[in-house]
C-alpha cells in the first residue's frame, strides 16, 4: 500500500469495476493510497497511476465490500456442494462396509471350499488305493 500523499478527489470514479480494480479503464493499473486529508484521515483508496481526475477512484472498503458482497453466493453454493460431498463420503462409506462384509464371507466360503477338496481329495485317494490293492 502506497502511503504517499494525494490530495484526492471526493468523487468516486469506479466506472463500474466491482470488487478490486486492477485497471484504471485507460488501461493502467491501479494504486492503493492512503488519504491524508482531514476529512478522510487514513482511509485507503485505489487509483489510476495517471492520477487524473477523471480517471478510476475507488475506497478500499466498497471493493471489499463488493468483493465479500460477489463471494457470498459462491460461499453458499460451495457449502451446498460440500455437503453433497459429505453426504457421497457417507454413501461411499456404506457401500466399503458391505464389500468388507463381503469379502469375509468369501474369504469364509474359501476356505470351506479347502477343507471340502481336501476331503474329496483325501477319499479319492483312498478309493484309488483301494482299486489298486484290490486288482493285485
Ligand atoms: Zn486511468
Amino acid at each position: 500500500m502506497s502511503s504517499e500523499s494525494t490530495a484526492e478527489s471526493s468523487t468516486v470514479n469506479t466506472y463500474g469495476i466491482r470488487g478490486f480494480p486492477a485497471r484504471c479503464v485507460c488501461g493502467t493499473k491501479t494504486t492503493i493510497y492512503t488519504s491524508e486529508t482531514n476529512k478522510n484521515l487514513g482511509r485507503p483508496f485505489f487509483r489510476c497511476h495517471t492520477r487524473r481526475k477523471t480517471h478510476l477512484f475507488k475506497w478500499v472498503e466498497d471493493a471489499v465490500y463488493e468483493e465479500v458482497q460477489d463471494a457470498l453466493p459462491k460461499i453458499v453454493l460451495l457449502e451446498a456442494k460440500l455437503n453433497k460431498e459429505k453426504s457421497d463420503i457417507e454413501d461411499l462409506k456404506g457401500v466399503v462396509t458391505e464389500l468388507m462384509e463381503e469379502v469375509v464371507r468369501t474369504k469364509t466360503e474359501v476356505k470351506r471350499c479347502k477343507v471340502m477338496m481336501t476331503i474329496l481329495f483325501v477319499i479319492m485317494c483312498v478309493i484309488i488305493i483301494v482299486l489298486v490293492v484290490s486288482l493285485m
